[in-house]
C-alpha cells in the first residue's frame, strides 16, 4: 500500500522546506511511520503569505461564472479520485475506508454547492429617503487572503468546508493543514491546481501550529482567520485575531447531549445515536456525549446500545468490514483512558469497553458508562473518543437543564414521538445544530457551527460565504 510524503504548496507548486525540515507520519492502525511531511519555516511562510496576495488579486477579479467553472472541475476530480484518496486518508487517520471515501465524495458535493453559491453574492440597492437622485448602493467584496488552520479528525472535509465557502466569496486562501494527516489535505489542493486554479490562490502549509498561527494571524496580508480545533487553542487564535482586529470564524470543541424522551422510538435512538457516536471513532466534535434518557426506559435503551457498541466491528480501517477504526493519535489513548478512570472512581459503571485493544495501534473498545456522576470529567470535557456516557432524568426540563449547563453549545441530538416537546426542545436547547429523530445529517446547504464556547459563524449555507464578505456602502448622486 503506497503512501504519499506531502510537500508544502506555494504558489502553484509543490516544493519541500528550504532547509529540508520534515516530520514523520504514523499509521494510527500499526503505529508505524509510513511517510513525511514538509515542515514550513518562515521563508516558506513569507513565499505564501506573497503568493496569497497574488492569488487573491488574481481571484477577485475573476467572475463567479470562471471561478465555478474551475471549482466544479475540482469537485469532479475529487469523485473521480474518491478512492485512491479514501485509501490514502484511512492510512494516515485510520478510519475505516468506507467513512475516508465517503469523505472524498462529501468534499465534491461541497465544492459544487459552494461553486454555485458564488452567483448569489448579492448586494442591495436601497431607496435614498430624501433625494431619488442619489443611488444607494449596498456591496459585498471578498475580505481579502484569509488564514486557515484545520484539524486531523476530518483532514479533508474541514479544509474544503473553508476553502468551498472563500473561493466563493473571491478570496485566497492559506491553509495550515494537520501534520498527522497531511496528505488528505494535499489531495484536495492537488485536485484544485489540477483543475487550472491560478497560483496563489491556494496554499498548503504545515510545521509548527503555534508557530505559523501566530506569524500569520498577525500578518498584514491576512485579513481573515478561520479555525477548527479545540475551544482552548480557538479562544488563543480569536484573542490573537483581536489584537490585529482580522475577523474570525471559529469552529470548536461541543459536548452534544442526547434526550431520549419516554416516548421515543428506542430502536431509532439507538440506532441513530450509535451510529453518530461510534462514526470516526467518536472524534467528531458533533459525537454524541452526554445521553440522557428518560428514567422509565432506562434499562431497555442501556442494554440496546451495549449490544449495538458490542456488535461493532473493530479493526483497520481498510480490512474489509471494519466499522470502527483506531484512534487517530496515542494522545487519545491516553485520553479515553483518563477519562474511564475518572469516571468509575466517581461511582460510574463500565457497561461496555473501557479498555485498550491490543499493544499495536491506537484501538479502544467502543465504551458505554452508565450513572455518570454529574462531576466526571466525562460529563464536563470533550472526551473525543467513543464514549458514551449515560445519565437519567425524570422531566424534560431537567434535562433542557443539564444539557444548557456546560459552555459548550454545537450539537444536541433528541429522540421524542410528541411534537410538543420537539418544539420545547428546538426552542429551548442551546446549541448551534439540533437534530431530532436521526442521526446528524450536516450538509454545505446547512449552517454548521456553534453557540457559546463551541464559537461563532458558520461553515454551511449562505452564511458560510458571508463569513468571507466585507460589506461596504456606495451612494452616487446622479446630478
Ligand atoms: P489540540 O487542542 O492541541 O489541537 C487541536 C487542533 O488544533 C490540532 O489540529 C492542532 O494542530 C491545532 N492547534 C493546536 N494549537 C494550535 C495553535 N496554537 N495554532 C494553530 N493550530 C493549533 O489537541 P489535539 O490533541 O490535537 O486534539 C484534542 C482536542 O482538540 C480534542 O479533544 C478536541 O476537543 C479538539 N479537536 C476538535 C476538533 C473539531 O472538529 N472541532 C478537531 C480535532 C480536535
Amino acid at each position: 500500500m503506497t503512501y504519499p510524503n506531502t510537500q508544502l504548496f506555494i504558489n502553484g507548486q509543490w516544493q519541500d522546506a528550504a532547509d529540508g525540515r520534515t516530520l514523520a507520519v504514523h499509521n494510527p492502525a500499526t503505529g508505524k511511520e509510513i511517510g513525511h511531511v514538509a515542515h514550513a519555516s518562515r521563508t516558506e511562510l513569507d513565499q505564501a503569505l506573497e503568493a496569497a496576495q497574488k492569488g487573491f488579486d488574481t481571484w477577485r477579479d475573476m467572475t463567479p461564472a470562471e471561478r465555478s467553472k474551475i471549482m466544479r472541475r475540482a469537485a469532479g476530480l475529487m469523485r473521480e479520485r474518491a478512492e485512491a484518496i479514501g485509501r490514502v486518508l484511512t492510512q494516515e487517520q485510520g478510519k475505516p475506508l468506507a467513512e475516508a471515501k465517503g469523505e472524498a465524495l462529501a468534499a465534491a458535493d461541497i465544492i459544487e454547492w459552494f461553486a454555485e453559491e458564488g452567483f448569489r453574492v448579492y448586494g442591495r440597492i436601497v431607496p435614498s429617503r430624501n433625494n431619488l437622485a442619489i443611488r444607494q448602493m449596498v456591496l459585498k467584496d471578498p475580505v481579502g487572503p484569509v488564514a486557515a488552520f484545520t484539524p486531523w479528525n476530518f483532514p479533508i472535509n474541514q479544509v474544503v468546508r473553508k476553502v468551498g465557502a472563500a473561493l466563493a466569496a473571491g478570496c485566497s486562501m492559506l491553509v495550515k493543514a494537520p501534520e498527522e494527516t497531511p496528505a488528505g489535505p494535499a489531495a484536495l489542493i492537488q485536485a484544485f491546481a489540477d483543475a487550472g486554479i491560478p497560483a496563489g490562490v491556494l496554499g498548503l502549509v504545515y510545521g509548527n501550529p503555534a508557530e505559523i498561527s501566530s506569524y500569520l494571524i498577525a500578518h498584514p496580508v491576512i485579513r481573515k482567520i478561520t479555525f477548527t480545533g479545540s475551544t482552548p487553542v480557538g479562544k488563543q487564535l480569536a484573542a490573537l485575531a483581536g489584537q490585529h482586529m482580522k475577523r474570525v470564524t471559529m469552529e470548536l470543541g461541543g459536548h452534544a447531549p442526547v434526550i431520549v424522551a419516554d416516548d421515543a422510538d428506542i430502536a431509532l435512538a439507538v440506532k441513530s445515536a450509535g451510529a453518530a457516536k461510534f462514526r470516526n471513532a467518536g472524534q467528531v466534535c458533533i459525537a454524541p456525549t452526554r445521553f440522557l434518557v428518560h428514567e422509565s426506559i432506562r434499562n431497555d435503551f442501556e442494554q440496546a446500545l451495549v449490544k449495538h457498541a458490542q456488535g461493532l466491528k473493530i479493526g483497520d480501517g481498510l480490512a474489509e468490514g471494519t466499522q470502527m477504526g483506531p484512534l487517530a493519535n496515542p494522545r487519545r489513548l491516553t485520553a479515553m483512558a483518563e477519562f474511564t478512570q475518572d469516571a468509575v472512581e466517581r461511582g460510574a459503571k463500565v457497561l461496555a469497553g473501557g479498555e485498550r485493544i491490543g499493544a499495536d495501534g491506537n484501538f479502544w473498545q467502543p465504551t458505554i458508562l452508565a450513572d455518570v456522576p454529574l462531576d466526571a470529567k466525562v460529563f464536563n470535557d470533550e472526551p473525543f473518543g467513543p464514549m458514551a456516557a449515560i445519565r437519567s432524568f425524570n422531566t424534560l426540563e431537567e434535562a433542557i437543564a443539564e444539557s444548557n449547563r456546560l459552555p459548550y453549545g454545537l450539537a444536541g441530538y433528541a429522540f421524542t414521538r410528541s411534537l410538543k416537546n420537539a418544539d420545547l426542545l428546538a426552542r429551548k436547547v442551546e446549541v448551534g445544530m439540533l437534530w431530532v429523530n436521526m442521526p446528524a445529517l450536516p450538509s454545505a446547504e446547512m449552517p454548521f457551527g456553534g453557540i457559546k464556547d463551541s464559537g461563532y459563524g458558520s461553515e454551511g449555507g449562505p452564511e458560510a460565504v458571508e463569513a468571507y464578505l466585507n460589506v461596504r456602502a456606495v451612494a452616487v448622486m446622479n446630478a
